[in-house]
């Protein structure tokens, strides 16, 4: 039988979201998004202070294994706090996501290898000033994070990995939306070792982001998610050794690459479902106090029926990404079809919801002296992060039965 109740662990965590997401991330998060200057805002003390607390109540290590110091938490679970914390900080949730990506992916992919683990685990899991924080590095001027061309083989990365004796050599650039680019500590990063393979013939490496030769390039000045920090990253002949080769580059790639969307775009999705749930609360309590014609405007049929389709689209849209989310846990790293049709469906319901709550507020919707304009701001990203909703609808497209 399915089960949507909550245990005692999912209780406790989502609580704990909930208090630290209302008491600590809003108050940040809207103080932020109000920082004119992006790489300012990556520099102040409110940004790191925030995230500093995150890392000390775990939410910078939930997906990875207790074994390595993470907490072990299942897809399901972690969707949750995902969905709790972009409640009240769509920016710090989606900093937090790809956040652990390095020592997720050693741990998974090269968990027997002590030294990679000593050096890029332990001491990420054990980090509580938020400052070991990573970053993945697919997407390129020209290459997209989707990945669909696996088989063009004209199509390869253009950062390019040189192997010289026991090491690589990492030249390239990737493009300006690399979330945490500009204040990571380490990255992933795919680079081309072999072009004859196409998009098959990247690496994936780990690169400590104080390599010589690494340069940060200046944060993107965005519309929405104004906290999560993006920027381009430069490798001007970057040497890593050989071992920070993690998955290598041949047959393989498509299915880490996926795996990788697979498990990113519901954590996205989740995304979605908290901001859609920000506006939603927002407007509706807006709408019992606001009189307008000698009623609350829920009273006007209009108003209450927008209210009621967000509701719908929230509901609707959480189902579905439990759905991934238990298939994930089933079964890791899930399904494709099924990750990135909730990731679509979510992101789509908040660009069109959030606008609608706007609406809801009428002249104060638009106003920033209320949260739910930004919003609105913010959900547009969702529909480009982890590959354009375009790309993603072609790739999934591809398995439909
Ligand atoms: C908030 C956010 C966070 C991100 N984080 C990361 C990250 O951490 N790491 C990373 O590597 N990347 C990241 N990205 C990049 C992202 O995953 C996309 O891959 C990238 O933004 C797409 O490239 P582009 O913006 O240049 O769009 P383009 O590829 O130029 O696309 C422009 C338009 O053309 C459409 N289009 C392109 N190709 C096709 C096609 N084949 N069929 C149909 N339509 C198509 C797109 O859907 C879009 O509407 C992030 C992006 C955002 C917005």
């Amino acid at each position: 039988m399915v089960d949507f109740s909550l245990n005692d662990t999912q209780k406790a965590i989502v609580g704990l979201a909930r208090t630290f997401g209302r008491d600590v991330l809003y108050k940040a998060e809207i103080a932020i998004d109000q920082i004119g200057n992006a790489d300012e805002a990556a520099a102040s003390e409110l940004f790191w202070s925030a995230l500093a607390q995150a890392f000390e109540l775990g939410f910078g290590r939930m997906a990875i294994p207790e074994a390595f110091g993470g907490l072990g938490l299942d897809p399901q679970t972690t969707g949750m706090v995902w969905e709790e914390l972009a409640r009240w900080g769509p920016g710090f949730a989606a900093t937090l996501m790809p956040g652990a990506v390095v020592p997720q992916l050693v741990a998974l992919l090269a968990g027997g290898n002590k030294h990679l683990v000593d050096r890029f685990v332990r001491p990420y899991t054990e980090d509580t000033s938020g400052k070991l924080i990573s970053a993945w590095c697919s997407s390129e001027p020209e290459v997209g994070s989707d990945g669909s061309n696996y088989d063009a083989r004209e199509i390869h990365h253009h950062t390019m990995a040189e192997k010289k004796g026991d090491s690589y050599l990492l030249s390239g650039a990737k493009s300006d939306f690399v979330s945490n680019g500009g204040i990571a500590n380490a990255y992933i990063i795919f680079a081309c070792v072999d072009p004859e393979l196409g998009i098959k013939g990247s690496g994936t490496f780990i690169v400590p982001a104080d390599s010589k030769g690494i340069k940060k390039g200046r944060a993107l000045d965005k519309t929405g998610l104004r906290v999560l920090n993006q920027a381009p990253v430069f490798l001007e002949e970057v040497e890593v050794p050989a071992s920070h080769l993690l998955f290598p580059h041949g047959p393989g790639y498509p299915m880490l690459h996926n795996s990788i969307i697979t498990v990113g775009n519901l954590a996205v999705g989740y995304l979605a479902v908290g901001l859609m749930r920000a506006a939603y609360e927002h407007a509706l309590h807006h709408s019992k106090s606001r009189v307008q014609w000698g009623r609350p405007i829920l009273e006007h049929q209009h108003v209450a029926k927008k209210l009621f389709e967000c509701h719908l689209a929230i509901e609707a849209a959480r189902a579905y990404l439990w759905k991934g989310s238990w298939l994930s846990a089933r079964n890791f790293p899930g399904d494709l079809k099924t990750s990135l049709g909730a990731k679509i469906f979510a992101t789509e319901m908040a660009v069109k919801h959030t606008a609608e709550m706007v609406q809801v507020l009428g002249g104060y919707g638009i106003s920033r002296e209320y949260p739910v304009e930004k919003y609105a701001r913010d959900a547009l990203l969702l529909r480009i992060m982890d590959g354009t909703n375009e790309t993603l609808m072609n790739k999934a497209a591809k398995h439909l039965e």
